[in-house]
């Protein structure tokens, strides 16, 4: 049965796309629509096991009429990560509920499987030598470890944010971060012992991802930042033995100079400059700060150029898929829509650049709040694509798969190559 909205259902693109697991499609339909809990659920995800962090950068991680913590990632009967919280959504919303000790889904009432949560850390709960709580350090999905040193965005500072943004818009961590109770910008000791510590948990972690807000201060555009991240990725990497260690940085695409010394006197193995929406108008206008600071020719050229030096595989860059259907200058169609963002992502993979997707959500604190969504088939679409776009150029995103990261369905089509 076809969705009230005339869009087609989830069982309908079960049956259409065979090659496509259902598990990547209700991942990406999760991921689309958002979750709630019910008051059953949210109590049983306040177990020890379950509980997570009080805030996030979304500023979704908790029941805000009861203040209960909410869970870590959703994780779905054969391991696919789905990485959502629960809140308000953006439209038709899939239930979890409690039932006998397990968690189930639900659409409209309608049960549709079994899930459950990744696990809380060992590391959550302890605290560094400084005495700052090691959660509030780095985040934890089921296998990676997520730090982001520097916590502000300065295109905010001028109206140049990406319009589908809502990174650093969580009132707990505004809160705790004007009180001074967390730190804007982390400190290194503090960072280093955090991986430490989180490294112990045997089996737990295979990734560790660095992220911030973009920083364009300096003597040159993004000086700062860059050394910043240096020192981080140095922090970092005394908890290793091998030179390099697994690990990804997205960042703002920088000069041939920057990358070079972020290579060079780091442990890094991958660098994933995002490029966001590949049409060249709608970079313009969805992604001002990325156009001022850097430029949409100078984005691409840069990320180019890493592969000279990370190597043919191991540079990456994320589009934020469906904003190129936002209005009302987006694509009016999904096939307008899928035209473009293919050949942005055949252009990559034919210089050694892995581009994924990240399914757009309109959060309530972005300039896009309230938009309409692609309907789920045109996910379903993109993520076949560009797994088969990669592949037919040999590329495999073992950095960026459901081992390392676990929020893109296209890359959780590599567990069925
Ligand atoms: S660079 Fe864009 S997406 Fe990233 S934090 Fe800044 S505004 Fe948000």
């Amino acid at each position: 049965m076809a969705e009230s909205n005339g869009e087609l259902s989830y069982e309908q693109l079960v049956d259409r796309y065979p090659g496509v697991p259902r598990f990547v499609i209700l991942k990406l339909d999760v991921q689309r629509r958002g979750i709630g809990l019910t008051d059953r659920a949210w109590d049983a995800v306040q177990a020890p096991y379950y509980r997570h962090r009080e805030s996030t950068t979304y500023g979704v991680r908790r029941d805000e009429n009861s203040g209960r913590a909410s869970p870590g990632p959703l994780l779905l009967r054969d391991g696919t990560t789905v990485l959502v919280s629960p809140g308000p959504g953006f439209g038709n919303t899939y239930t979890i509920d409690a039932v006998d000790g397990k968690f189930f889904i639900f659409d409209q009432g309608k049960q549709i499987d079994e899930v459950d949560f990744s696990p809380r850390p060992d590391y959550y709960g302890k605290k560094t030598s400084r005495g700052v709580p090691m959660e509030s350090i780095a985040s934890a999905r089921p296998q990676r470890i997520d730090i982001q040193p520097y916590r502000h965005c300065h295109f905010w500072d001028t109206g140049d944010q990406c319009k589908y943004c809502a990174f650093f818009t969580d009132r707990i961590e505004q809160r705790q971060l004007d009180s001074g109770k967390i730190q804007k910008e982390l400190n290194l000791d503090d960072i280093h012992e955090t991986v430490k510590e989180a490294l112990k948990e045997p089996g737990r972690f295979s990734q560790v991802n660095l992220t911030a807000g973009a920083d364009y201060s300096g003597s040159e555009p993004f000086e700062n930042e860059v050394n910043r991240y240096i020192a981080v990725l140095q922090a970092i990497g005394r908890n290793f033995t091998s030179r390099r260690f697994p690990s990804q940085l997205i960042a703002p695409a920088y000069t041939k100079k920057h990358i070079r010394r972020i290579y060079d006197e780091t442990g890094l193995s991958s660098y994933c400059p995002d490029i966001e929406v590949w049409d060249e108008r709608l970079f313009k206008w969805i992604c001002p700060g990325k156009d001022k600071w850097v430029g949409r020719d100078n984005w691409i050229r840069a990320t180019l150029e890493a592969v000279d030096i990370f190597g043919w595989g191991n540079v990456y860059t994320n589009m934020v898929a469906g904003v190129e259907m936002a209005q009302p200058h987006g694509f009016k169609t999904v096939d307008e829509a899928l035209k473009s963002s293919f050949e942005g992502c055949e252009f990559f993979a034919k210089h050694g650049v892995q581009m994924l997707s990240l399914v757009w959500r309109p959060w309530g604190a972005s300039e896009f709040r309230g938009l309409k969504q692609p309907p789920l088939e045109y996910y379903v679409r993109l993520v076949q694509g560009f797994h088969d776009i990669r592949k037919a150029y040999g590329l495999s995103p073992d950095n960026d798969d459901f081992k390392h990261c676990g929020n893109h369905g296209d890359s959780d089509l590599n567990r069925i190559d």
